[in-house]
């Protein structure tokens, strides 16, 4: 049966990684004979300049239509000056919330080969293996009302609502649970339970869900103890689950400790397992239009579809092994190069990529 999958560039160094990350499906497409089929759509700052918005109609309708969605990045100093409802990460929120996915999947995996790369020392952080969970459609960045008013002062002042309700509470971490159990069967929930109601809320739904996974050990911690820990003592935790605001900044911090967010993959995904893909950083304006972006987070992403959304297993292997074998060849990109190893062009890691695996 084909699998469709829509491809969105997007912004910055998006176009650049997404060529790469198609040039390695196209293999896997043809040595594992996976009927992939593809569709592009224009979604943030190119949606903008096309049609005026982040997310035109016929842009979502092909994201409801496909299967799995492959998005690079969005976004750059360009747009930065538009009010926040035509932004180009409304795209991505707009996608986000339409489809209903909720569960955002980061892993941060420390690469044998790029223990040197990480900013803490190797001892601390080789072997690392995190899953985040994140809750996505929900919290402070969704909830209503939210603006810009003028206050009885004459001051304006600027104001969002964190909210949870618990059914949205349970049906992440549920999520969690079932990603311990296949894991090493540790969940540490996160929030800030001292001193907002929401979160107080999340930890005795939290509690609540553990009696339903009683081989899964439950722990929490507060956000900011959480935030000091990833940094002092990261290899303590395996499956992290939080809200929205506090996973977007805790992600980024376990991204770090992996020496580059150019490595991460990350899977959004529905009830269905029907997801985006992609990769945790941005569209990298710095560096757009160089050459020089890794584009092995994108690549992941393209894995990690292959596994989640189509269980093509086989296929999801031999891309990471390819990857595995480029960086024992000592190939780098700028971001996670160091003393020693070669320093290579985008382009060239998607051919080195495409190499390992046609002789693999
Ligand atoms: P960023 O992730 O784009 O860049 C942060 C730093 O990491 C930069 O120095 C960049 O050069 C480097 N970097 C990121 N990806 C890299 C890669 N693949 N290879 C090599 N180096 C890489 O974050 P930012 O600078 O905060 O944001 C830039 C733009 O991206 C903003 O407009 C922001 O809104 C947008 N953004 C988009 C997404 C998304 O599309 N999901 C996520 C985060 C930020």
């Amino acid at each position: 049966m084909s699998k469709n999958i829509l491809l969105v560039s997007g912004d910055g160094i998006g176009p650049e990684i997404m060529l790469e990350a198609r040039k390695v499906l196209d293999v896997v497409d043809a040595k594992f004979g996976l009927d992939l089929q593809f569709d592009e759509a224009l979604v943030g700052g190119a949606a903008i300049d096309a049609t005026g918005v982040p997310l035109p109609e016929e842009s979502l309708a092909k994201a409801k239509a496909s299967d799995a969605i492959l998005f690079a990045a969005i976004g750059g100093p360009k747009w930065d000056n538009l009010s926040a409802n035509l932004r180009p990460e409304q795209g991505l929120l707009g996608i986000r919330k339409h489809l209903d996915l909720f569960a955002n999947l980061r892993p941060a995996i420390l690469y044998p080969q790029l223990a040197e790369a990480s900013s803490l020392k190797a001892d601390r952080v080789a072997g690392l293996d995190i899953l985040i969970v994140r809750e996505l459609t929900g919290g402070i960045y969704f909830g209503q009302p939210r603006g810009i008013r003028v206050n009885d002062s004459g001051d304006r002042e600027g104001f969002n609502t964190y909210v949870y309700s618990e059914p949205e509470i349970r049906r992440i971490g549920r999520v969690a649970f079932e990603a311990a159990r296949a894991r090493g069967g540790r969940v540490c929930s996160v929030d800030k339970a001292n001193v907002l109601e929401v979160t107080m809320l999340w930890r005795e739904v939290m509690t609540d869900l553990a009696k339903e996974y009683p081989d899964v050990q439950l722990s929490h911690m507060l956000v900011d103890n959480a935030a000091m820990q990833l940094v002092m003592r990261p290899k303590q935790f395996d499956v992290m689950v939080t809200g929205n605001m506090f996973g977007d900044i805790l992600s980024d911090t376990a991204a770090m400790l992996t020496g580059s967010i150019g490595m991460l993959p990350s899977a959004s995904l529905d009830k269905n397992n029907k997801g985006m893909y992609e990769p945790c950083h941005g569209s990298a304006p710095d560096i757009a239009g160089q050459n020089k972006a890794n584009p092995l987070a994108m690549m992941l992403s393209a894995s990690m579809m292959l596994r989640y959304t189509f269980g093509e297993v086989a296929a999801a292997d031999a891309i990471e092994a390819a990857i595995g074998n480029v960086l024992d060849q000592g190939l780098r990109t700028g971001d996670i190069y160091s003393e020693g190893t070669t320093m290579v062009s985008c382009v060239e890691m998607g051919d080195a990529v495409v190499a390992a695996l046609q002789n693999a």
